[in-house]
C-alpha cells in the first residue's frame, strides 16, 4: 500500500480520496475547504494543514483541482511541491485542464526526475463515489503502469491515450460532445412537455429510441424523473456549469490550435456561457433544462 497526498477534496476528488483509503491506503489530504477535510477525515484519511504538509514523504501525489491556473500553483514555482518531492515521485493530476498546461508542468516534473502523467476522468460524481470512473491517461509508458493499480482503485476503466497532454485531449473532445448531447436532450424534452408528453414517459421512449444517449441514460435532466441525479435535487452537487464552461473554452483552444471546426461545439460553449452568466454557474451543468423549459 502507498502513501497518497491527495490535493483537491470537492465533489469529484472527495469520493476518489476515500476510496483510496478503503483500499488501504495511507492517504493525507488538503483542500481549502474545513468541510472537505473533515469528510476525509471521517472516513479514515488524514487531514493536512497545506498541500505541501500532505506531501511529507509521498509516493505518489493525486490532484483534482478546479482548473489550469490551480494545478500551475500548486506544482510550479518556489513554493510548489516540485521543489519538495522526492525524485521519481508519481504525480497523476486528475482535474480537467488545457492539454499544454499538463504539457508545461509535465517537464518541470522531468526536469527534476518526477513521473508527472495527466489522468482527468470521466463518469461524474456518481462514478467517483462508486469507484468507477474511466481515467483518460496522457504519459509514458512505465509511468501508465506504475499509476494503474492506484488508478483501479478510484476506477474501472484505464485508457492509455498517449504521450503527456493526450489525456486531456481526448477528455476534451468527449466532453464536447457530452455537453452538445445533454443541450440537446433538455432541448428535445421541453419541446415534448410544451407539446403535452409526461417528461418521464418521454424520457423512457428516447432512452429505448434511437435518441438514447448517456445525458438521458443515467443523467436525466427534468427534475423527478430520476433518482439520485443533480435535477432531482434542485440541480445541487454533480458538475457546475461554470466548470462545463471551461471544458468548452478548453475545446474552443483546442479547435483553434489546430483549425478544427467545430460548429456544435461553439454553440454549446454559448449555451454554457450564457446559462452561467444568468448566476447558474454554481449549479450542475443538466440545468441547462431551464434555459428550455422556462
Ligand atoms: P469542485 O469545485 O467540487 O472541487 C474542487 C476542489 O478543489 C474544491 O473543494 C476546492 O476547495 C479545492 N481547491 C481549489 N483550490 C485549491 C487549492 N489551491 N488547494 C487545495 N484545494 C483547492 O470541482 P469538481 O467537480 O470536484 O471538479 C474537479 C475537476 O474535475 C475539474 O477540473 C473538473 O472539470 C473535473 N471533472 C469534474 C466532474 C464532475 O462531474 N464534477 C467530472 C469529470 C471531471
Amino acid at each position: 500500500m502507498s502513501k497518497i497526498a491527495f490535493i483537491g477534496l470537492g465533489n469529484m476528488g472527495g469520493p476518489m480520496a476515500q476510496n483510496l483509503v478503503k483500499a488501504g491506503h495511507d492517504v493525507s489530504g488538503f483542500d481549502l475547504s474545513a468541510d472537505a477535510l473533515k469528510a476525509l477525515e471521517a472516513a479514515g484519511g488524514k487531514a493536512a494543514a497545506s498541500a505541501s504538509a500532505a506531501a511529507q514523504g509521498a509516493e505518489v501525489v493525486v490532484s483534482m483541482l478546479p482548473a489550469g491556473q490551480h494545478v500551475e500553483s500548486l506544482y510550479l514555482g518556489d513554493a510548489g511541491l516540485f521543489s519538495q518531492l522526492a525524485a521519481g515521485t508519481l504525480v497523476i493530476d486528475s482535474s480537467t485542464i488545457a492539454a499544454e498546461t499538463s504539457r508545461k508542468v509535465g517537464k518541470v516534473a522531468a526536469e527534476k526526475g518526477i513521473r508527472f502523467i495527466d489522468a482527468p476522468v470521466s463518469g461524474g460524481v456518481g462514478g467517483a463515489k462508486a469507484g468507477t470512473l474511466s481515467f483518460i491517461v496522457g504519459g509514458a509508458q512505465a509511468d501508465f503502469e506504475a499509476a494503474t493499480p492506484i488508478l483501479q482503485n478510484m476506477g474501472k476503466n484505464i485508457f492509455h491515450a498517449g504521450d503527456t497532454g493526450a489525456g486531456q485531449i481526448a477528455k476534451i473532445c468527449n466532453n464536447m460532445l457530452l455537453a452538445i448531447l445533454m443541450a440537446g436532450t433538455t432541448e428535445a424534452l421541453a419541446m415534448g412537455v410544451k407539446n403535452g408528453l409526461d417528461p418521464a414517459v418521454l424520457s423512457e421512449i428516447m432512452k429505448q429510441s434511437s435518441g438514447g444517449n448517456w445525458a438521458l441514460n443515467v443523467y436525466n435532466p427534468w427534475p423527478g424523473v430520476m433518482e439520485g441525479v443533480p435535477a432531482s435535487n434542485n440541480y445541487q452537487g454533480g458538475f457546475q456549469v461554470d466548470l462545463m464552461a471551461k471544458d468548452l473554452g478548453l475545446a474552443w483552444e483546442t479547435a483553434l490550435s489546430s483549425k478544427t471546426s467545430i460548429p456544435m461545439g461553439s454553440l454549446a460553449r454559448n449555451l454554457f456561457a450564457l446559462h452561467a452568466q444568468k448566476g447558474n454557474g454554481g449549479l450542475d451543468f443538466s440545468s441547462i433544462q431551464k434555459m428550455f423549459a422556462e
